[in-house]
């Protein structure tokens, strides 16, 4: 039984973690650390579930006490001083916070010599595993069969495309030893010509509430791939995070990534 304390407990991540580690039989949420005013709650109840006698607390050092991983969920400024202490008691990390600077990429390399340490930008299994297929099928079928990228999010999202998109893309120039600065084109409109061989195209459609999709094309001259990974729900993070947090345990010290925890080679 893995021994998780979640670090930004009450948060949107958070309290998706402790619901997916409710439903998980070999790990338990035995430590939740946060601040403000939902310090001294049940985590349980916060997250819309049974009460789990499992407290928010703000005290960081007693809430290691007996924990074999922490996964972070928080902010960078939050993260870096947390490092130091689980670095010091030798306790694993699963890192799901994002935007760290110089300053705390350092803490993370520091904090890997000591532990083991996941820390990925996106912890969805199944996008992982779209990577690694959109890898293999652009290398494999690569002359003849051209690359286009179409994501689909919600009307709120400001930015585009996507960083799963552009991520795909690079996949995919990576895997036909193509430079991905040089080959994208993000949309086409006017008279910009036929495609040329190399360059992949990347489309971005924005409406509703669509939570994320992202499709990889193929088309060769009669027939094409798609290769498409629909997210209905943010919980996949919460779900890819807990299956980090379960593998973790017992590795070497180093920093590894969802591809290591889902055996896939890195593409
Ligand atoms: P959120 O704002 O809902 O939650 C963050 C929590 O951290 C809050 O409860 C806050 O009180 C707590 N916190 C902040 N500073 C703290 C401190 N000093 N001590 C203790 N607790 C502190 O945010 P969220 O949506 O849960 O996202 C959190 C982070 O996870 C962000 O960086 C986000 O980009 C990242 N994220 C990553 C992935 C991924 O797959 N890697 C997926 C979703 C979100």
């Amino acid at each position: 039984m893995t021994r998780v304390a979640m670090h930004g407990a009450a948060g949107r991540m958070g309290l998706s973690i402790t619901r997916i580690l409710a439903e998980t039989p070999d790990a338990k949420l035995v430590s939740a650390i946060d601040r403000g005013a939902n310090v001294g709650r049940d985590v349980g109840l916060l997250a819309g579930i049974a009460a789990n006698s499992v407290i928010v607390r703000d005290d960081v050092e007693a809430a290691l006490e007996g924990v074999d991983v922490v996964i972070d969920f928080t902010h960078p400024t939050a993260s870096v001083p947390l490092f130091e202490q689980l670095a010091a008691r030798g306790v694993a990390t699963v890192i799901g916070t994002t935007g760290f600077e110089a300053e705390g990429r350092a803490a993370i390399e520091r904090l890997a010599t000591k532990v083991p340490v996941v820390f990925a930008p996106n912890y969805s299994q199944g996008v992982t595993m779209l990577f690694a297929l959109a890898s293999r099928a652009a290398s494999l079928l690569h002359r003849g069969f051209d690359a286009e990228i179409v994501e689909m999010h919600h009307r709120f999202k400001v930015d585009s495309p996507s960083g799963t998109a552009v991520k795909l893309a690079e996949v995919v120039a990576k895997a036909r030893d193509l430079d991905y600065e040089k080959t994208k084109v993000h949309g086409r409109s006017g008279q910009v010509g036929a495609r040329t061989d190399d360059e992949i195209g990347v489309l971005a459609l924005r409406g509703g509430d669509i939570v994320g999709e992202h499709t990889l094309f193929l088309a060769g001259m009669g027939e094409r791939i798609e290769i498409s990974h629909r997210a209905t729900d943010r919980q996949i993070f919460a779900r890819g995070a807990v299956r980090a947090a379960t593998w973790v345990v017992g590795k070497s010290p180093g920093i590894y990534d969802m591809f290591d925890v889902m055996g896939l080679e890195r593409p």
